[in-house]
């Protein structure tokens, strides 16, 4: 090697043109040449102990392949998990994700006003459709929930001029993902004012906590736990009767943005919509757009229209606004739901269509697959699976479900799952007991051939995984 030090480490260059043809721009590939060659300098290994130069390649070429596997990629999802928040929430539907498309390679009326052909309002076409479908005065979105809580707490305390938010100690929730409600509250320059104990708050308690700092009482939905057994919280009725009666908003954290009764489409617990919460006094919702609703990352606001807006008008509504793409993607979601609203049928959501795929269809299709494997090393067996709704929502339901599960002959199932996750459509499973298991709810029958595919390939290939 003629450009090796004492150590025997090659040049970057050398390892460079060595590499031929990879996956990634010359930048990025130099980059992760130079910090593997940093790395083999500062240990003071010789070359020879990292496998030589031999070694020293497939090291390269593994940070490679795996630095271009990270990107933001379609996988497939047979973890059962209708909302992976991992896996990207709620998939859009396939004419949602059409019009997504046109908005994006186009020039597009976002701040346009077609009528007088001057700057018009952004978001007033999905505002006024999410109205309407939410049973509003009026509505607005944002980047995610998280944003339309810290937006909605902010305006309200800074435009009273009072500080405290009266919440009860049950609702002191962290949803994942770092959301933790009394964080969100400080970050908004709210005073938390917590009432009742962890599992029993009275509107007594609501009630004798509220003085002349009060800005507002907020509810937020318990949407990753339950609790049962000695629990007691005030109808939001009741909640929404003390905040009128005192002057105060009353605002409840929805969460899920479930729209439609979920317990119609299938056999699960029955989650409070936002409608219903509007119907009951509170004065503004907010919830996730990529959870139940089934649309794009976004916090949807609805409510009063004054209080909307005034949400409108606040600085950090800027800071906090949508992009095109979202508006767009989340317009088109709510519309299939208006649809839905004027045939009477579930909407045409893939959420919505796994929600209620009859167990049935998935053992058909459980079938075809272990059929198209027979004869493969190791053993496959079709199981009988539970799927979850996921993304911090309804955590008592569970949906039977059906799945496809191998056993590799020689290597063990997390070997297994690592292969499937190296694909170029990596198929993502779960292990259980010494099996890897791809529950089918969670996969798009559109995917089955080629899960089929990766499954009968990985099944095949000998050897420890790279
Ligand atoms: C999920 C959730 C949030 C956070 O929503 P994001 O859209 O992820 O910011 C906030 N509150 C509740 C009750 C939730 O369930």
């Amino acid at each position: 090697m003629s450009s090796a030090n004492a150590q025997g480490i090659p040049s970057v260059d050398r390892v460079l043109t060595a590499l031929g043809r990879v996956p990634l721009p010359r930048p990025l590939t130099a980059r992760l040449v130079r910090e593997t060659v940093q790395e083999l300098r500062e240990s003071g290994d010789a070359l020879e102990d990292w496998g030589g130069w031999e070694g020293l390649m497939i090291r390269v070429r593994g940070r490679i392949d795996a630095l271009f596997r990270s990107r933001i990629a379609p996988v497939i999802n047979g973890t059962g998990v209708l909302i992976h928040t991992n896996l990207g929430r709620a998939p859009l539907a396939e004419g949602v994700a059409r019009s997504v498309a046109e908005v994006a390679r186009s020039y597009s009326v976002l701040e346009f006003d077609l009528e007088c052909g001057e700057r018009g309002r952004r978001g007033g076409f999905v505002e006024t459709v999410l109205a309407e479908l939410l049973a509003a005065e009026a509505a607005t979105v944002v980047n995610n929930c998280a944003a339309a809580l810290v937006l909605i707490l902010g305006n309200i305390v800074r435009s009273s001029g009072r500080r405290e938010v009266v919440i009860s100690r049950g609702e002191l929730v962290e949803i994942g993902g770092g959301f933790r409600v009394p964080a969100i509250l400080e970050a908004s320059g709210a005073r938390l004012r917590e009432v009742g104990t962890t599992n029993r708050t009275t509107i007594e308690d609501y009630a004798g906590a509220m003085g002349p700092d009060t800005a507002l009482l907020l509810k937020v939905h318990r949407s990753n736990f339950f609790m049962e057994g000695f629990v007691q919280s005030p109808a939001t009725e009741e909640l929404a009767a003390l905040g009128r009666e005192r002057g105060v908003p009353v605002v409840e954290d929805q969460g899920s943005g479930a729209l439609v009764r979920t317990g119609e489409i299938a056999c699960v617990e029955h989650e409070p919509t936002v409608p219903d919460a509007l119907r009951r006094g509170v004065d503004l919702v907010c919830c996730s757009g990529d959870k139940l609703l089934g649309g794009p990352q976004s916090g949807v606001i609805a409510g009063k229209a004054d209080r909307v807006a005034a949400l409108k008008k606040d600085p950090l509504f800027r800071a906090l606004r949508c992009d095109k793409l979202i508006l767009a993607a989340l317009q088109e979601t709510a519309l299939v739901y208006l649809k839905a609203l004027e045939t009477g049928n579930p909407p045409e959501l893939p959420l919505m269509h796994m929600l209620g795929l009859p167990v049935e269809t998935l053992q058909v299709r459980a079938e075809r697959m272990a059929g198209a494997l027979e004869g493969s090393p190791g053993t496959v067996r079709i199981g009988k699976a539970l799927s979850r709704i996921g993304g911090g929502t309804m955590p008592k339901s569970t949906l039977e479900s059906v799945s496809v599960d191998l056993r590799p002959q020689g290597g063990s199932a997390q070997d297994l799952a690592r292969r499937l996750r190296q694909r170029t459509v990596p198929v993502i499973g779960y292990i259980d007991q010494d099996w890897w298991r791809l529950d089918l709810r969670t996969v798009f029958e559109h995917q089955d051939a080629a899960a089929t595919l990766s499954l009968r390939e990985e099944l095949a290939r000998k050897g420890p995984c790279p």
